[in-house]
């Protein structure tokens, strides 16, 4: 480490969440020291879907340019029960009507270095191992350089914790997940497709396996534009027997059966399948201390309708940062104090039906049920994309709410299957 060992703000993570914060502090012109422990470009399991959200974010920190190399696509693809429906992303005053795929090796580097350049003094292959604690106030991190072994402090006035769903660092200051809260869990692989410039995401919400029986999960297939596409499956920790389901098997199950247009060779994957944990709906608390903050999945900000995580990591990065961004010009810590009230206002009532969502489809029955329903209706499927992406119009958040209050009275009758 070279130059400041005393910043305004540590960043401990260089993913999403971290490269977010991170950019938007440095334009702010503050002095921020970014240490990721792995060294770019580096692999992240994930679907590498981009939704409408995510590219608004990408465009305000300036980069939708660096986005037209790499595939773009116009809506989801929806399969259930024998139906297909192809689902436009909506028309909205905020966001746009497309999406990208683009593998996580090169959007993390893009976005990492994209924050170096604006300011940020940027660490790869440095781990923080452990937080500098001074009269009670964190102040710091001991930091390890992966390729020498060195250890060093960095001291700053703020840390901000981005160090994703595993989170030890988080950890290390107190934070925990609610278990009562709902947990995704997905693995995924790459297979060379015909079809990989595809411009549908595609999604199959009732998954079977080679015999006919049903899988809990949902599959997907997103086309990469490379020649790949991504093939993953992911189900929530709602379904009652979730604990003893083999994603490993649930993955081979998945390729054996997807769409025969897709044409891939179920046996022969461009890489070893790799799974992980989805940490959702702001589960992972508290939120803040007196001078330090998690965002991402750190802080558990997956959307449980979609296992959504990269929008919500710079989301919630950049709301961190404007609010450090006023701590530091005020001097003192107040600002940060009101993120927690910030996300509630921003997340909350959201996040909540999505978890009663959640309880709902973890009951196989039902969500067959409402799978076949639902996939019979082109317009009520557009309002289930609409609200499971988070697009909804200011104008109809209103009658959403309304849907929401309605949602939450049919669900509470529901018999809950969790202990
Ligand atoms: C199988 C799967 C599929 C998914 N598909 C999608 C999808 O299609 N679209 C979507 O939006 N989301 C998807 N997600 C969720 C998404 O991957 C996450 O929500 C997102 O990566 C969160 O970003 P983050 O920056 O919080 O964490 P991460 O991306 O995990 O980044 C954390 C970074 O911190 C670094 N780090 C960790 N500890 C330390 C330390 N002590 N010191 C320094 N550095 C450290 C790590 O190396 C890593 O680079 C998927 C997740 C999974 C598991």
């Amino acid at each position: 480490m070279t130059t400041v060992d005393r910043a305004d703000v540590l960043v401990v993570g260089g993913g999403p969440a971290g490269a977010a914060t991170s950019y938007w502090l440095a334009k702010a012109g503050h002095r921020v020291v970014t240490v990721e422990r792995k060294t770019f470009p580096r692999d992240k399991t994930c679907g590498d879907g981009l939704t409408p959200r995510a590219v608004k974010q990408l465009s305000d920190m300036g980069l939708y340019d660096a986005l037209l190399p790499y595939h773009r696509y116009s809506g989801l693809r929806a399969i259930a029960h024998g139906v297909t429906l192809e689902l436009n992303w909506p028309q909205h005053p905020d966001y746009p009507d497309h999406g990208f795929v683009v593998r996580r090796r090169d959007l993390d580097q893009l976005v990492f270095q994209h924050a170096g350049e604006a300011g940020a003094e940027l660490h790869e292959g440095t781990e923080a191992i452990a937080p500098i604690v001074d009269g009670g106030l964190v102040t710091g991190a001991v930091v390890k350089d992966k390729a020498t072994g060195e250890t060093r402090d960095v001291h700053a006035r703020y840390v901000v914790i981005a160090d994703g769903a595993n989170s030890r660092f988080g950890r290390a200051l107190g934070t925990a997940r609610n278990k009562a809260f709902p947990q995704g869990m997905a693995i995924r692989t790459y297979y060379e497709s015909p079809l990989h410039d595809e411009p549908w995401i595609e999604s199959c919400l009732d998954v079977r396996d080679r015999n006919g029986n049903s899988l809990p999960g949902y599959g997907w297939i997103f086309p990469v534009g490379n020649g790949t596409i991504n093939v993953g499956i992911g189900l929530l920790s709602t379904f009652r027997d979730w604990r003893e389901v083999n994603t490993s098997h649930l993955m081979k199950e998945w390729a054996a059966t997807a769409p025969d247009y897709w044409k891939i060779d179920p046996e022969n994957p461009c890489q070893p399948p790799t799974g992980g944990r989805i940490p959702m709906a702001g589960s992972v608390n508290p939120k803040v201390g007196p001078t330090w903050a998690v965002v991402g999945d750190a802080g558990g900000s997956v959307n449980p309708f979609n296992g959504e995580g990269i929008d919500y990591a710079y989301e919630t990065g950049k709301m961190v940062a404007e609010l450090l961004s006023e701590s530091l010009l005020s001097g003192d810590g107040m600002a940060l104090q009101q993120y927690p009230k910030l996300l509630e206002a921003e997340y909350g009532l959201y996040f909540k039906v999505a978890r009663l969502f959640a309880k709902v489809i973890g009951q196989p029955v039902l969500m067959r049920e409402l799978t076949r329903v639902g996939i019979r209706s082109r317009s009520l499927m557009d309002w289930v994309l609409r609200i499971m992406a988070n697009l909804l119009q200011p104008d109809e958040v209103g009658p959403a709410e309304a849907a929401y209050a309605m949602a939450a009275a049919i669900v509470k009758r529901v018999p809950d299957p969790l202990p």
